[in-house]
């Protein structure tokens, strides 16, 4: 790992234990630090951002879009407790880096963009550097990927006004469901849905969060 990427490691690390009062996580599962250190989000932004492409805040990708705080990256795929075998969909693709991440811990990544030049240039990224299991779609997210459904995880990198109910739909029973959900511009709470074998769903309230909207193109 080379300096920047550790102290990022780092800085995340910190962000973790200082919010676990919030969050009733004091470290994150080691596989997904290791999924971060692997993944070079230098390769997920402009040229002119490249001075902070590891520094732990969002950054703007154009479209008026940001790639998300790599400490909300990180807690974010923490909490959704990915195993091996798992087939997860991301709604809001953006840059790729958060799927570029699941897709190190899962057999399966489906992620879906409604713009299709972000979709398009995230495409190209996985091709470049090698990440044959993600598979991206350019569509309205609120509506998932039924085709492929159901999935044991979802993660949902914008906010919504409501939980779509496509996406309660998609989950598997024993899976989870992280979406930033809030109709404030500048604060949403970042929301965990648990489906239980029965298909009942409890929802936990992790942390506040700032996301941009997700769109409803219906
Ligand atoms: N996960 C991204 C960051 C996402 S920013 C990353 O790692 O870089 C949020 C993204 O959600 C934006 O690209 C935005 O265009 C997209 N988005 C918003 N509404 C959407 C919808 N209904 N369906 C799919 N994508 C949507």
């Amino acid at each position: 790992m080379d300096d920047k990427t550790q102290q990022l490691i780092r800085e995340i690390e910190q962000e973790v234990f200082a919010t676990s009062y919030l969050t009733g996580k004091d470290e994150l599962d080691p596989r997904v630090i290791s999924a971060i250190a692997k993944t070079p989000r230098d390769q997920f932004i402009a040229d002119d951002l490249q001075h902070r492409a590891f520094d732990n805040k969002p950054l703007s990708i154009g479209y008026g879009q940001t790639i998300s705080q790599p400490y909300i990256v990180a807690l974010m795929t923490d909490l959704l407790s990915i195993q091996p075998h798992h087939k997860i969909l991301e709604i809001g693709t953006g840059s790729g880096y958060q799927a570029a991440i699941l897709s190190r811990l899962c057999t399966k990544v489906y992620t879906v963009e409604r713009i299709s030049e972000l979709g398009k240039l995230a495409q190209t990224r996985f091709k470049k550097l090698h990440y044959e299991n993600i598979n991206t779609l350019i569509g309205n997210g609120y509506l998932g990927w039924p085709e492929h459904a159901p999935y044991d995880g979802i993660i949902v990198t914008a906010a919504a006004a409501q939980v779509p109910p496509a996406l309660i739909e998609q989950l598997k029973p024993g899976g989870q469901l992280i979406i930033p959900v809030g109709l404030d511009r500048y604060h949403q709470d970042l929301l965990k849905l648990q489906k239980d074998q029965h298909n009942n769903v409890q929802t936990r309230s992790i942390i506040g969060v700032i996301f941009v909207p997700l769109v409803d193109d219906a």
